[in-house]
């Protein structure tokens, strides 16, 4: 966080200048505007333009040139003075941010098979952004046939977002109608949430809208059982539209952050629907990977300090363990107590008969003849009847 803030306070510096440049440029212009202006009144006023300046009048004029020329000379000066502040800016990143991240890099990681996965991974990106074209075009380019099923369902979530984000709900309510029966068995609250957000909107409308919004309260029908409080609250509203809801104790009715919170909703129960993940594959690694980016880099250092360069080979494993905080747990974890490693695909965790877990390679380790004594309690048992174990 240090360098962002040495960054940022460099940052900072150059905007003020900016700030300060531009007003001092702005009243230096308007200064110069007001002297030749008023010079070009005091001609206008002397009379005949053919008639030959006189030697005053000449003179001022030559004053006059030179003082625009000497004006623009000193703003362009100044400018450059900036120049330097905006460079201190790209050292103070150099300085505080490590440019070179290839010393971490796994050899031959990028290599045809994982080269198309990558890319892969970047064409759903960016077709959950919306950025249809910039996807094809990365198709086109990495030589990928992505099947155009794969694109629908991103491109639908988007249109309804981007209709939800100015507040017309009518696409996603046809989206929740289309796939009631799903959402319920999901226990989604979503179609429920978005006749409310309508019925409010009815309300802002005032007295003009009340017939319109009990005719539609009778879509809050279904959901009656599970929802009957929020029912009962919107239909309490009901009372003040004469005076305006922002006038009545309804008035969080109409707060601004449940439009964030339903694209979210939305997000999250399409994404569901579809088995999709909420969040971008290549999103959620890459902030893994800037928040583990430091610890890596220093362990690295640490490896080739002490010249113990062979702990790092394994490639699905790393050589300590990196927190990243608990946005990116998704599944729980074992570590075998006995080997003290975290158990993988290929050493995954073992119940033995007694009910204890150790992971394979451990279990395979403690064979003796073809008895297996397990290491707790410690029973005696036939290694074969230990059990794999799936998280
Ligand atoms: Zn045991």
């Amino acid at each position: 966080m240090d360098q962002c803030v040495n960054v940022e306070r460099e940052l900072e510096k150059v905007l003020q200048k900016f700030a300060s440049y531009g007003q001092h440029c702005d009243r230096t212009l308007e200064e110069l505007i007001e002297y030749t202006s008023g010079l070009k009144q005091e001609i206008s006023q002397t009379g005949d333009r053919d008639v030959e300046f006189s030697g005053t009048l000449s003179l001022v004029l030559s004053q006059c040139c030179k003082r625009i020329k000497d004006t623009v000379q000193k703003l362009a000066s100044d400018h450059k003075d900036i120049h330097s502040s905006v460079s201190r800016v790209g050292k103070a990143i150099d300085k505080n941010f490590d440019s070179d991240i290839s010393s971490v890099g796994i050899e031959g990681c990028w290599q045809s098979e994982s080269q198309r996965i990558l890319s892969e991974v970047m064409v759903e990106h960016f077709f959950r952004q919306g950025m249809l074209d910039v996807a094809e075009e990365l198709c086109q380019e990495a030589g990928l046939c992505i099947d155009p099923s794969q694109k629908e369902p991103f491109v639908e979530l988007n249109r309804i977002l981007e209709a939800l984000r100015v507040r017309d709900l009518r696409p996603a309510l046809e989206w929740a109608v289309a796939n009631q029966e799903m959402l319920m068995a999901q226990k989604s609250s979503l179609e429920f949430k978005l006749h409310r957000l309508y019925f409010i909107s009815l309300l802002m409308g005032g007295t003009a809208n009340q017939k319109e919004a009990l005719q539609y309260a009778k879509n809050f029908q279904p959901f009656a059982v599970n929802h009957q409080k929020d029912i009962q609250v919107l239909m309490g509203s009901l009372v003040y539209l004469q005076q305006g809801i922002e006038n009545s104790p309804y008035v969080h009715l109409l707060d601004s952050n449940q439009w964030a919170d339903i694209c979210d909703i939305f997000t999250r129960d399409a994404c569901a629907l579809q088995g999709l993940s909420v969040e971008s594959p290549l999103s959620v690694s890459f902030s893994a990977g800037c928040v583990a980016l430091p610890a890596l880099i220093n362990i690295k250092a640490v490896i080739e300090q002490r010249q113990c360069t062979g702990v790092w080979n394994q490639k699905d494993e790393l050589p300590i363990e990196v927190e990243l905080g608990k946005k990116c747990w998704y599944h729980s974890v074992f570590a075998c107590p006995i080997l003290r490693q975290q158990t993988t695909d290929n050493n995954p965790p073992m119940k033995l008969v007694c009910g204890h877990i150790i992971s394979r390679d451990a279990l395979n380790k403690m064979i003796s003849g073809s008895k297996l004594k397990c290491p707790y309690c410690p029973m005696e048992q036939v290694p074969g009847d230990g059990k794999q174990i799936y998280f």
